[in-house]
């Protein structure tokens, strides 16, 4: 391997290693890594017989299945430009994605869960729209392609952050910051290669190649999950006796609602040891009661589309550090926090963004990103969060801006203006209350009514309000008469369970 390897070096290195053994299971059905070298070169020649060629930008928006880790690897393979896109995204994120990343190839479901994604993408004047779906990927004779990229410095994937704080930004990695964060989560997680993963979320979110990187380097499979469910979802964690289950807030809760239902000494998952997660705020309650009563470590991490593993619970730290903190960062990642912000640099970050100036921005003199997050360091260095510059809600492991909320609301006729917070709930994490103020002649607005007129605005569904509060007048400072938040948290916070 050349010092800094390709994502496809360490499948192509896997595959002569152990090609036998399992990478990837979806319901019946599982690929060795021998395949994942043979069919995604496969896809490769299919690809570029169409015409992707190194360099060629090729955006997709796909469910978690093993053709789409196909399609991705493939891609990886032809030295192509990826940009993922979130599933369950509609035309508002797709489309910027799509003009933003002036993708020349867009792979689509079809329809899929009742959304037909190949007319959106018509509507959004997609261009070269395909189906990447079963059997409908492109395959072709491998012996027609040209050699691999041979370096992991260059740009190959444009990643999408949830634009919380203003429209999404078009993140810009290289399989060597992709690589490094997966091998740190693998050392992190303290795994062996007798484990057995599960991949819960989005593939398309950046977290997929880092879980990627860990299959390849430890060489153990993961089960993959298309439609996330209970109790389905239980029966295959059982029947392949996944040891590590990864996920959020919203998981460990229903995880746990779970094991409540089982009969005393009776373990919900026998073969899992480790649930780890991130990306969302943990409260401590809910850390203690899942490893008290399912038997399991629970380990939580902090990261961003930036820099997708930033600091990591170790499973072998106090249950103190595991449940008040982020974890510390691994060896490589330079934290540093400057008047609250953290900030943050070192091989996993990333090398920037599409628009320069927002690179400019964001990276201070010596080459730290600033992340917009607020936190501090323990005296034995461990990282805790505690807020964010910019407003957002963590939603079942989305990140969900109020400001996009408030804004479409406030432009609602009966509506003086609007607040959109996050209140805490065990099963989500948390969930998006809507507060409205409305003249005092005007109609009593109701939630359904809301939602309603939200979606009709092209609000995403996962966005959508789950309460409605009328008030009267929104509690507002002396100074700038800006909104207080804490005081409407505070107001309509119900303690947790
Ligand atoms: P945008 O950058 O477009 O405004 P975003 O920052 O919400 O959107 P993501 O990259 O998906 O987009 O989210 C990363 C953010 O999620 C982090 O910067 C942090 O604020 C939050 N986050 C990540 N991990 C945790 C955690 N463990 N606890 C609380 N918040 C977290
Ligand atoms: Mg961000």
């Amino acid at each position: 391997l050349s010092s800094a390897p390709t994502l496809w070096d360490l499948v192509a290195r896997r595959a002569a290693l152990t090609p036998d053994r399992p990478v990837l299971l979806q319901g019946d059905r599982s690929l060795t890594f021998g395949d994942l070298r043979t069919r995604s070169e496969r896809v490769a020649a299919g690809l570029y017989a169409i015409g992707v060629r190194p360099g060629t930008v090729v955006a997709w928006q796909l469910p978690t299945r093993i053709e789409t880790v196909l399609l991705s690897l493939a891609l990886a393979r032809l030295g192509a430009v990826q940009s993922p896109v979130i599933p369950f995204y509609r035309d508002r994120e797709a489309g910027f994605a799509l003009r933003e990343s002036k993708a020349e190839f867009f792979a689509v479901p079809g329809v899929w869960r009742g959304h037909d994604h190949t007319e959106m993408a018509r509507r959004l004047g997609a261009k070269g729209i395909f189906e990447a779906y079963d059997d409908s990927l492109p395959e072709g004779d491998p012996s027609t392609l040209p050699a691999p990229p041979s370096e992991g410095t260059s740009v190959r994937w444009i990643y999408w952050t949830s634009g919380t704080t203003s429209d999404p930004k078009g993140v810009l990695h290289t399989d060597r910051s992709l690589i490094a964060g997966g091998s740190c989560l693998a050392h992190a997680l303290r795994l062996t290669p007798d484990d057995v993963g599960s991949i819960a979320f989005p593939y398309a979110h950046i977290g997929g190649p880092d879980y990627l990187v860990m299959l390849l380097l430890y060489g153990f499979p993961a089960v993959l999950f298309e439609h996330f469910a209970l109790p389905d979802a239980l029966a295959e964690y059982r029947r392949h006796g996944v040891t590590m289950a990864g996920g959020s807030t919203a998981f460990y809760s229903m995880f746990l609602a779970e094991q409540r239902k089982q009969p005393p000494g009776t373990r919900l998952i026998p073969s899992l040891r480790l649930l780890a997660g991130g990306g969302a705020p943990k409260p401590p309650e809910l850390h203690h009661a899942v490893v008290r009563e399912m038997g399991v470590q629970l380990t939580h991490g902090y990261g961003m589309t930036e820099v997708p593993m930033i600091t990591m619970g170790d499973p072998e730290d106090t249950p103190e550090n595991l449940a008040t903190t982020e974890g510390r960062p691994p060896s490589g990642m330079e934290i540093r926090i400057v008047d609250g912000e953290i900030r943050l640099r070192g091989e996993a970050v990333c090398q920037g963004y599409l628009d320069p100036a927002q690179t400019a921005a964001a990276f201070d003199a010596e080459g730290f990103l600033r992340t917009g997050d607020l936190g501090r360091l323990t005296d034995s260095g461990h990282l805790v969060l505690t807020g964010r510059l910019k407003d957002v809600i963590i939603r079942k492991g989305e990140n969900i801006s109020a400001k996009e909320i408030e804004d479409l609301l406030a432009a609602h006729p009966l509506v003086a203006d609007a607040a959109v917070i996050g209140l805490p709930d065990a099963d989500r994490g948390e969930l998006v209350c809507a507060v409205v103020e409305q003249p005092p002649d005007a109609d009593e607005l109701t939630l359904p009514e809301v939602v309603t007129y939200l979606r009709a605005a092209g609000l995403s569904v996962h966005k959508l309000p789950e309460r409605l509060e009328v008030v009267a007048a929104l509690p507002r400072n002396e100074t700038l008469r800006k909104v207080l938040k804490y005081k409407l948290r505070e107001r309509f916070s119900r303690p947790f369970p």
